[in-house]
């Protein structure tokens, strides 16, 4: 069975923004009456929805986070985006070359990607297929977003492959019944990332973008041989 749907992931797979990501979250968190280290939040957050990161800390907290953090956030985020973000190396040249149809599974809201993916010239070459976990009832690790993604992009889960680089994300796909590949290529992943992606049931890993044709290929002569 061939793989006809590689569904990216978008903060570290397509962009490389958790660290600034993490950085300014915490810092506006921190302002607002909840303080903690970006290393913090790439620890409990990283690949999970807002939503899902609001109550947690709502429910900490016992209180509402106020109405000027979103606002807060979200103006610091975007212009951290627009002033330092770049594309993951090798990802433009990938998209040149893979013979797959191609879609974006984000837990990150549409307007983020309108600005991260616009930033570094992906959001053209992915748009209109970019699915944001806003579009369905339960976010990452659910299956939702991917099963979401592969029925408008008219594919079976069984010949889609996803690319992630959070244990939310891998363990989403494999509930999708979908093959995933963890990717640890992001500034963000420090040593031990690849083994951690391994254990939460990534297919296999890998760091380097430029491989990712040939290792969708890979799963493709596996399933024809084995
Ligand atoms: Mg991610």
């Amino acid at each position: 069975m061939s793989i006809d749907l590689i569904i990216f992931d978008c903060d570290g797979v397509l962009v490389d923004s958790e660290v600034i990501s993490c950085r300014a979250h915490a810092d506006v968190l921190t302002r607002h009456g909840y303080p903690i280290t970006p290393e913090q939040v790439s620890e409990r957050f990283l690949g999970r929805s807002t939503k899902q990161a609001n109550l947690e800390i709502e429910t900490e907290l016992g209180r509402k986070l106020p109405e000027a953090y979103h606002g807060d956030l979200q103006d610091q985020l975007f212009r951290a985006f627009e002033a330092d973000l770049e594309a993951i190396r090798g990802i433009h040249d990938v998209l040149d070359v893979v013979t797959q149809r191609v879609c974006v599974a984000s837990s990150g809201s549409h307007q983020r990607m309108q600005v991260s993916l616009g930033s570094t010239g992906l959001y053209e070459r992915l748009a209109p297929n970019i699915f944001s976990s806003s579009q369905v009832t339960n976010g990452k690790p659910a299956p939702d977003l991917f099963l979401f993604a592969a029925r408008e992009m008219g594919v079976p889960p069984k010949r889609c492959v996803v690319i992630e680089d959070s244990l939310a994300g891998i363990a989403g796909a494999r509930a999708a019944g979908m093959k995933v590949f963890g990717f640890f290529g992001g500034s963000h992943c420090g040593a031990g990332h690849a083994e951690t992606l391994r254990r939460a049931g990534a297919d296999l890993t890998f760091s380097d973008m430029h491989q990712l044709p040939e290792l969708v290929r890979g799963v493709t002569a596996d399933v024809l041989t084995g």
